[in-house]
């Protein structure tokens, strides 16, 4: 856990997992032969930082580029323990990218991600109708869960009487 890592439940964490978990299940995972080919376009190496990273060690990860943008294989890049722990959040991966390397690191970086993306487009999808009709019943209760999550913050943070107390005038 690094200085600057956000904390692990909070809310757009915890909505952004319930995102990938439809996604996930709406989408199989991608195969050893995808995986292998996507390690070796990334060069054994962490999409972000550029560490070198070894196949069988366990401090690294399967990054979803785009948090939302689904789990084949073109949304996925390695990256390393640390630049997987350091949430993307708000930040797309550009601007995510932007953060680990400058130059021509950067571009270099950047131009293998946006190859990688181009040669292997999200697969459209084509679900029955009632599958769409869970999955849009699905993304309202994730919305609901976050703004009932933010009402409760709201609610909490009224009914602190630290807060609540007079402030104590200025002299
Ligand atoms: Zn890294």
């Amino acid at each position: 856990m690094t200085l600057n890592a956000r904390p692990k439940h909070a809310v757009p964490q915890a909505t952004n997992a319930m995102k990938k978990t439809i996604e996930a299940i709406l989408e199989r995972q991608p195969t050893r032969t995808e995986n292998r080919s996507a390690w070796d376009h990334f060069a054994h190496s962490c999409a972000y930082c550029g560490c070198d990273l070894a196949a069988d060690a366990r401090d690294w990860h399967w990054d979803h580029i785009d948090p939302v943008g689904g789990n084949h294989i073109g949304n996925r890049a390695p990256a390393c323990g640390r630049c997987n722990g350091d949430q993307k959040l708000a930040l797309n991966w550009e601007e995510f990218l932007a953060t680990k390397a400058e130059g021509d690191a950067y571009t270099a970086r950047r131009e293998r991600i946006t190859k990688w993306m181009d040669q292997h487009p999200r697969p459209s999808a084509t679900h029955s109708q009632s599958v769409e009709k869970m999955v849009e019943e699905l993304r309202t209760l994730v919305a609901q869960f976050g703004a009932k999550c933010r009402d409760l913050k709201a609610t909490i943070a009224s009914e602190d009487p630290q807060k609540n107390r007079p402030r104590r005038r200025a002299m």
